[in-house]
């Protein structure tokens, strides 16, 4: 949320529903990821139950995070690696550039980490002169068109075929054709030469498995391997609630996540790195370090949305968003859109505008019914509102609430308002005056001429 000024999520909305093509490409998306996790949940006796017992999982880790954290790190050590503990963005980028520096690297490559968006590591490395590839397809289609992600597992969503070919054509020799497998093809072949180049290579980290101090990355492309053991050093970056106690509970995970994301049942890659390379193997880096970042991680679980730190970022409550399926992800303007980046930016990212995005909900509690980890995100959305509420909402709107619960407090009353509402909508001023902008693009519906109660009382139900 960074230089916006406050009035922008309004802009940047109304901008966003304007734009038919960014609603048909995210139309596509999201109703593809739809019925692949309608086919993958609904081959499973009881998707429910495994969501249930997801989230006591996540429960189970939030409530004894200081132990497992600090057992991770001594078998990540134990292993070989080292550990840094990063209690903000700073911390962590320092690190994370002193280790390039020590290596003499100029030239690193990333595989896709929400966690290194949120430090905003690039933009360090690179005013430090460090060149920096995003090797994910959708992460290079973006670092190229000087984008952040539009969602947390696609972030090139926002964008079609053409412009894509549009993008990349920036870094070939001439135009490319907009087909997906030359587009590919292209991307690899280029990609191939910064994995051979680089020094470092940095991922984020899907799940730390405590018992053997591991780093777990799930991924569908090939390049979270390369980045992993190509270059002679890697930097696992991780938030700190990202680990589970065990192999049972990280079975656990790996079920829910891919189903949740993209509709598989596994997905195509799932890499587990324990220490760096030992004498007697033939591939992974020389050196391994693992970030661990609070970042007001510590600070959010102990507050009333410390439930949002169950959170494994699987994006499905974005795709089952109504409001993020029309404006996307920029529309938000955060690293983390959708549901879960309303619940977690203002946690994240405290400032006024980052206030604003719990507003941006339609409260239908798709999000939690998508969220594998059963999330009560609308709860939380709520909670941030009552939080905000008292300095937010104008003197006009408090007397209305006031003015409504008075009048709905008593039955007579009640049926009074109704009256009246039936009055005022039949001169048509449910579309006039303050209500005419709510109007403007949504439908009312009528108010019936006979209630409930009259029907009740003349026996006809
Ligand atoms: S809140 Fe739930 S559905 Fe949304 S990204 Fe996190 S785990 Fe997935």
């Amino acid at each position: 949320m960074s230089g916006k000024s406050a009035g922008d999520l309004r802009v940047r909305t109304t901008a966003a529903v304007a734009d038919t093509r960014l609603r048909a490409s995210l139309v596509n998306a999201t109703d593809t990821f739809a019925e692949r996790k309608d086919g993958a949940t609904g081959q499973l006796a009881d998707w429910d139950g495994l969501r249930a017992a997801g989230r006591a999982v996540r429960a189970d880790v939030l409530a004894h995070l200081p132990d497992i954290l600090g057992r991770f790190a001594d078998n990540v050590l134990a292993a070989g690696g080292n550990v840094c503990w990063a209690s903000s963005a700073d911390d962590a980028t320092r690190y994370i550039a002193d280790v390039i520096a020590r290596r003499g690297a100029t030239e690193v490559v990333k595989s896709k980490s929400m966690t290194t968006e949120e430090i905003g590591l690039n933009h360090v490395l690179e005013a430090g002169g460090t060149r920096v590839t995003e090797t994910d397809l959708g992460e290079w289609i973006i670092q190229l068109a000087r984008e952040t992600p539009s969602h947390i597992i696609v972030p090139a969503i926002h964008r079609d075929r053409h412009q894509i070919a549009e993008v990349l054509s920036q870094v070939a020799d001439g135009d490319l054709a907009a087909v997906p497998e030359g587009l590919a093809a292209f991307a690899r072949e280029k990609l191939r030469e910064r994995f051979l180049a680089a020094g470092v290579g940095i991922s984020g980290c899907n799940f730390g498995v405590a018992d053997t101090g591991s780093v777990v990355l799930v991924t569908n492309e090939g390049n979270g391997r390369l980045v992993t053991s190509v270059p002679p050093v890697h930097i696992a970056v991780m938030g700190m609630e990202r680990v589970v106690r065990s192999w049972d509970q990280l079975d656990l995970m790996i079920s829910l996540l891919p189903r949740a994301a993209t509709g598989q049942a596994i997905t195509t890659y799932t890499s587990v790195i324990t220490g760096p390379r030992k004498a007697d193997e033939t591939d992974g880096p020389e050196e391994l370090h693992v970030v661990i970042l609070d970042n007001g991680r510590s600070a959010t679980l102990d507050s009333e949305f410390g439930e949002m730190l169950a959170c494994i970022r699987c994006g499905a409550c974005l795709n089952a968003c109504p409001v993020y399926r029309v404006v996307g992800g920029h529309a938000y303007g955060s690293v983390f859109s959708g549901p879960m980046g309303a619940v977690y930016t203002p946690l994240l990212l405290p400032s006024q505008q980052a206030d604003e995005l719990p507003q941006a909900s339609s409260l239908c509690g798709a999000c939690w019914e998508a969220c594998p980890v059963q999330i009560p995100l609308q709860d939380l959305l709520l909670a941030h509102r009552r939080r905000t509420s008292a300095d937010d909402t104008s003197v006009a709107e408090r007397l209305a609430w006031r003015a409504w619960a008075t009048a709905w407090s008593k039955p007579r009353r009640y049926r009074t308002s109704l009256r009246a509402g039936r009055f005022g909508a039949s001169l048509g001023f449910d579309h006039r005056g303050p209500a005419a902008r709510w109007a403007r693009t949504r439908e009312a519906p009528a108010l019936s001429k006979r209630t409930f109660r009259d029907r009740w009382e003349a026996g006809e139900v």
